[in-house]
């Protein structure tokens, strides 16, 4: 990538004097998950939900729900199908799991959100960016939605 993450990081969509308290918690099965489905999708970027349980200061993922990317231009944008959000929602509570968030990829594109992305966030969500190139490196960055821009929350990656 040729230009700094500075160069992308627009303030009007992230806040970067504040941090989510809640940490974004998962295994490495789920972030190898998570690579491998940004890799597959690769120039195009994909999308899904993170399920699992919510709770004060941890959202704990245990299971990724992928679904199909609907937007027009695959290379830039994101879009669920709101088909999909009931399917996931259905299918949380017929499992018992909470629907933590969402997950995107960004190809050749830092793990920090867009305008786009702003746009269309729920504040009850974590959004994590999978930011992957045509290498195949990746780097995930999560964030919530917090007073109309986008905050970091912290990842714990567990054993
Ligand atoms: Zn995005």
């Amino acid at each position: 990538m040729k230009a700094t993450v500075e160069e992308y990081l627009d303030l009007s969509v992230v806040d970067i004097t504040k941090k989510e308290q809640v940490e974004l918690r998962y295994n490495e099965a789920i972030e190898a998950e998570l690579v491998q489905v940004a890799r597959n999708g690769y120039p195009y970027e994909i999308a899904g939900f993170l399920l699992g349980k919510k709770s004060e200061d941890a959202d704990l993922v245990s299971e990724v729900y992928p679904v199909e990317n609907v937007a027009k231009e695959q290379e830039r944008k994101f879009e669920i199908h709101g088909l999909d959000y009931l399917k996931v929602e259905a299918y949380a509570l017929e499992n018992k799991l909470d629907v933590i968030g969402i997950y995107h990829s960004h190809p050749d594109y830092p793990a920090i959100p867009s305008k786009h992305d702003l746009e269309f966030a729920q504040s009850v969500f974590a959004y994590a960016i999978v930011s992957v190139d045509g290498n195949g490196d990746t780097l995930i960055n999560s964030w919530k939605k917090s007073n109309k821009k986008f905050i970091q929350q912290s990842i714990l990656i567990r054993s």
